[in-house]
C-alpha cells in the first residue's frame, strides 16, 4: 500500500489536492491517501505530560479520556471549568500521527490556547477571521508539511467554501469540538454557526471524536452527542466541585465601600466585578479608578476593537480589575484570576456558577463574592416580566432566579446547594463558604413574624417590602401617611430594629413560607395557611439571627495574624510575578503563557535552588526549563539568600549555594571551609549534594584523581554500597591518616553522583 507508512505520499496527494481546489474546481472524490496511523509515539504519556506540560499526575479523567482516544473511541467530557479538559486532546495530539483539529468558538480562547502550547514547544495554530488570507496559506503550508501538531478552528470556517477540503485530505487524526454545549439550542449558549458541526461526523467517519464543555444537563449531554453523530460516545463526567473557590454571599449595602475593603488585601490580584448595567461597570470602574485602582470595564455596548484591547490589558495583567457586563468573560483562559465579585445578582446557579468558575482555574485558592440585595430580585423579576419570552419561558427563568434566591439566603452550607442544584451529591459541609465559616444562630423569631405578618393583614395585604418595613420601624412617609398605615396598632411596633435588619428576617420568612408574595402584583406579600398559623396558633418561627451588614462583614473580613515565614512567602510570591510580566512584556504575551499561578506557587512551596528541584516543579515543560527556568532560579537563590541573612530561614538547601558560590569563584575546598568558618567535611557534603542535584562540580579539581582512584578502588574491595549515599567509615579505619575524612567523603560522593547518572 502506498500510503502505509508514507508521509510524502501524503503530502504528494495533498500538493495535487491542493493545485486543484486552488484552481476552484469541484471535487467529488474524497481522497483516501491516508489511513490513520495509531501507531503511538514511543514516549509514554506519563512521560510526555512532564515533558509538554510539565505536570507529574494528570488530574481526574484525563487519564481515562485520552487511553479512549487512543484506542480510537468517541469521547465526550463534562469537566467544570479549570478542570483540564485541553490536556484530554492536547496529549493525545501528541501521541497520535497526523494532526488534531480542535473546533473551538471563540477567538480570543483560540489564540490564548495556541500561545500556550507554543510556549510548551508543541507545534499549533490557529485559523479564524482575524488570520489573513496570507498568514492562512502560511498555516495550511505548514499542516502539509506535517510541521503541526493541532490546528484551530472556528466553525464558520471550517465549513467554508474550500477549507473543508482541505482539511480532509489532511491527516487528521483527532477532532476536538470545544465548549460543545454550543451546539444544542437546549443548553444556554447555542450557536448557530456550531449547527453545522452536525454534517462533521460524514466528512470524517473514521477520526475519534472528543466533545467537550464545562456545563451540560443531562438533555444537552444527550443532544450534543446526537447532533455529533456520536451516540455511542463514552460519556465522562467530572465532578463539578471546584473546591479552591470560596463562596461568600454578603448584604447588597454599601457595595463599593465593602470592595474597597475587599481590595485593600488583593493588591495585584487579578478580579472581575460583575454589574447588572452597561453604566453599572463604568461608573464603578470609575469610581475604582479615583480610588487608585487599576480598572477598566467591559460591556457589548463597546466597539469591537476598544473591547478587545480591554480585554487584552486585562490579561496581560496591566488592569486588575475588570468592571464587566456578562459579555466579559466568555472564552477568557486567564488562569489566574483570584476573586470574582457579582456587584448584583446574576440570572440564575448556571450563569453564578460559570462565572464565578473564571476565578482559579489554576486551582489555587480563589475568593468568590455575591452581593444579595432585595431590590436585584425585583429587577430580575421585571426584566422577566419585560422580556419578550413566551409564558413558558418565563415561568422557566423566575423558578431558576427563585432557586438563586434560596442559595443566597441559605442557612446550610453553600457548596452543598450548588452541588444538589447540579445534581451531584456532597457528602459533607465544605468549610469554604461564609454558612460554614461562619455559622449563623438561630432565633426565635415567632413574635417578630407576627408583628410582620399582623402589619400585613392590617395592610389588607397590599404593601411590598419597602413599606412593610416602614410600616414596622414607624416612618412617616408618603406612602404611609397617604394610605392611612399610621393608624394601624403594628405602625412602629418594630422600631427598635434597624430597617437592615427588618428586610433579613423578612427574607428569611419568606423563604422559610411564612408568607406568601405575588410578584406579579407589584410584589406585594400575602397571608397563607402557615401566616395564619404563626398568627393565631403562635407556630414557632424560627430564624437565622439577623446581623448588621458591617457585624457580619466584620466577622468574614477579619484578617488572619501575621508570620514572618507566611510573609516571605508572599514577597517571593511577588517577587516572581514581577519578574514574570517582565519577561511577559518582553515578549509581547499574557503572563500566564509564561508559567501560570499554579507555577509560581509551586516555586514558592518548593523553593528550589537547583536545576533538578527546579525541573520538578509543576507546570515546568522542557520548553519552559530551557527558555524561563534558569532565570527563576537564579532569581528564587538570591532572594533565599537575602532572606536568609535577613534571618528568615525558608530553605535549608541555602548554605550549600553560598558554598558552591564560592566553589564557582575557584577556591579549593579547605579555602571554603575557613572562609564560611566550617568543616571541610560539611563542604564537601554540600558540593556532594549539589552535584547530585545536578549542579556541575568537578571533584577532580578538588583533590587529585589519583587520590579520587586509590579510594574508590579501595572502597570496591571493601564491598561499601555507592548506589546510596557512600558509608566512609569503613574507609578511615583503613587508611587511618593518609586521607582527611572529606577526602573519603567527598571521592565516594563523586561515584555516587556517577552512579546515580548511570
Ligand atoms: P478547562 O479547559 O477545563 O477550563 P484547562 O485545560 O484550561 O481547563 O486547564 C485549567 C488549568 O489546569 C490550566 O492552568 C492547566 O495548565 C492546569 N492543568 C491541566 N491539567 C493539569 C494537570 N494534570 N496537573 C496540573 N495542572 C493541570
Ligand atoms: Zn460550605
Amino acid at each position: 500500500m502506498d500510503c502505509s507508512n508514507g508521509n510524502l505520499c501524503v503530502k504528494k496527494g495533498i500538493v495535487s489536492y491542493l493545485n486543484r481546489i486552488w484552481h476552484a474546481s469541484p471535487i467529488s472524490s474524497k481522497l483516501n491517501y491516508f489511513t490513520l496511523n495509531t501507531t503511538l509515539n514511543s514516549e509514554p504519556k506519563f512521560q510526555l505530560l512532564k515533558r509538554y506540560f510539565g505536570f507529574d499526575h494528570f488530574r481526574p479523567l484525563q487519564e481515562e479520556v485520552i487511553d479512549t482516544l487512543l484506542q480510537r473511541k468517541n469521547c465526550l467530557v463534562l469537566m467544570p471549568t479549570g478542570g483540564g479538559k485541553s490536556v484530554c486532546y492536547q496529549l493525545p495530539a501528541m501521541l497520535l500521527d497526523g494532526i488534531t483539529l480542535v473546533v473551538s468558538p471563540l477567538i480570543a480562547l483560540m489564540k490564548d490556547q495556541v500561545e500556550n502550547l507554543r510556549a510548551n514547544g508543541i507545534p499549533a495554530a490557529f485559523i479564524n477571521s482575524s488570520i489573513s488570507n496570507q498568514e492562512q496559506n502560511a498555516i495550511w503550508n505548514q499542516c502539509w508539511k506535517g510541521d503541526l501538531k493541532l490546528l484551530y478552528l472556528a466553525p464558520e470556517k471550517l465549513f467554508s467554501v474550500g477549507v473543508l477540503d482541505t482539511v480532509r485530505a489532511l491527516p487528521v487524526s483527532l477532532l476536538a469540538i470545544d465548549e460543545s454545549h454550543c451546539i444544542s439550542s437546549w443548553g444556554h449558549d447555542f450557536r448557530p454557526e456550531y449547527r453545522q458541526l452536525s454534517q462533521v461526523r460524514s466528512y470524517f467517519p473514521d477520526i475519534p471524536v472528543v466533545a467537550l464543555t464545562a456545563t451540560a444537563d443531562k438533555v444537552t449531554r444527550k443532544d450534543i452527542l446526537g447532533q455529533l453523530g456520536i451516540p455511542d460516545a463514552e460519556v465522562f463526567i467530572s465532578s463539578f466541585d471546584r473546591p479552591n473557590l470560596s463562596l461568600t454571599v454578603l448584604p447588597g449595602l454599601e457595595r463599593r465601600q465593602q470592595i474597597t475593603r475587599f481590595l485593600q488585601t488583593k493588591r495585584g490580584q487579578s478580579g472581575i466585578i460583575y454589574c447588572l448595567s452597561r453604566k453599572g461597570t463604568e461608573d464603578l470602574s470609575a469610581f475604582l479608578v479615583r480610588a487608585g485602582y487599576k480598572a477598566n470595564y467591559y460591556h457589548a455596548g463597546i466597539e469591537a476593537e476598544k473591547r478587545a484591547k480591554v480585554q487584552e490589558s486585562f490579561i496581560r495583567d496591566e488592569i486588575q480589575i475588570m468592571c464587566a457586563t456578562i459579555a466579559f468573560g466568555m472564552g477568557i483562559d486567564k488562569s489566574n484570576i483570584r476573586w470574582v465579585i457579582h456587584f448584583n445578582l446574576p440570572s440564575n446557579l448556571e450563569s453564578y456558577y460559570q462565572e464565578i468558575g473564571r476565578a482559579g482555574r489554576d486551582g489555587l485558592p480563589s475568593e468568590t463574592i455575591l452581593y444579595y440585595a432585595y431590590g436585584d430580585i425585583m429587577t430580575r423579576l421585571d426584566m422577566i416580566e419585560k422580556s419578550e419570552a413566551d409564558e413558558e419561558q418565563k415561568e422557566l427563568r423566575r423558578a431558576k432566579l427563585n432557586r438563586l434566591k434560596q442559595y443566597s439566603e441559605a442557612q446550610i452550607c453553600r457548596r452543598r446547594i450548588l452541588l444538589s442544584y447540579f445534581n451531584e451529591e456532597a457528602k459533607e459541609d465544605c468549610g469554604n463558604c461564609d454558612v460554614c465559616l461562619h455559622p449563623r444562630k438561630r432565633v426565635d423569631a415567632t413574635i417578630l413574624a407576627q408583628k410582620a405578618l399582623s402589619a400585613i393583614a392590617r395592610t389588607r395585604e397590599a404593601v411590598s417590602m419597602t413599606s412593610l418595613v416602614d410600616i414596622l420601624r414607624g416612618q412617616r412617609t408618603a406612602v404611609t401617611v397617604k394610605n392611612g398605615f399610621t393608624e394601624i396598632p403594628t405602625f412602629g411596633a418594630g422600631r427598635d430594629l434597624r430597617a437592615e435588619i427588618w428586610m433579613d428576617y423578612i427574607m428569611q420568612m419568606l423563604n422559610s413560607g411564612v408568607m406568601d408574595i405575588a410578584y406579579d402584583e407589584g410584589h406585594v406579600f400575602k397571608l397563607n395557611p402557615l401566616s395564619y398559623r404563626v398568627l393565631k396558633e403562635g407556630e414557632k418561627v424560627l430564624l437565622a439571627e439577623a446581623q448588621t451588614f458591617r457585624e457580619r462583614r466584620d466577622e468574614m473580613m477579619a484578617a488572619a495574624p501575621v508570620n514572618p515565614k507566611v510573609e516571605a512567602t508572599k514577597q517571593m510570591f511577588e517577587m516572581l510575578r514581577k519578574l514574570r510580566k517582565e519577561l511577559a512584556d518582553k515578549e509581547n504575551v499574557a503572563a500566564y503563557i509564561i508559567f501560570s499561578d499554579a507555577t509560581l506557587n509551586s516555586m514558592v512551596e518548593e523553593k528550589p535552588i537547583s536545576p533538578a528541584a527546579m525541573m520538578e516543579v509543576q507546570g515546568m515543560s522542557q520548553s519552559k526549563w530551557s527558555k524561563y527556568g534558569k532565570q527563576f532560579l537564579k532569581a528564587i537563590q538570591e532572594f533565599l539568600r537575602d532572606k536568609q541573612s535577613e534571618g528568615t530561614k525558608l530553605n535549608s538547601g541555602i548554605t550549600q549555594l553560598v558554598s558552591f558560590e564560592l566553589y564557582q569563584k575557584g577556591m579549593g575546598l579547605e579555602e571554603i571551609a575557613a572562609n564560611r568558618k566550617l568543616s571541610p567535611g560539611t563542604i564537601a557534603g554540600h558540593l556532594v549534594q549539589l552535584a547530585k542535584n545536578g549542579e556541575e562540580i568537578r571533584f577532580e579539581l578538588l583533590m587529585s584523581p589519583d587520590k579520587i582512584k586509590i579510594i574508590t578502588e579501595m572502597a570496591k574491595k571493601l564491598g561499601i554500597n555507592a548506589d546510596e549515599q557512600p558509608r566512609i567509615q569503613p574507609l578511615m579505619e583503613h587508611f587511618g591518616d593518609q586521607f582527611q575524612s572529606w577526602e573519603l567523603r567527598l571521592a565516594m560522593g563523586s561515584v555516587w553522583v556517577k552512579n546515580g547518572k548511570g
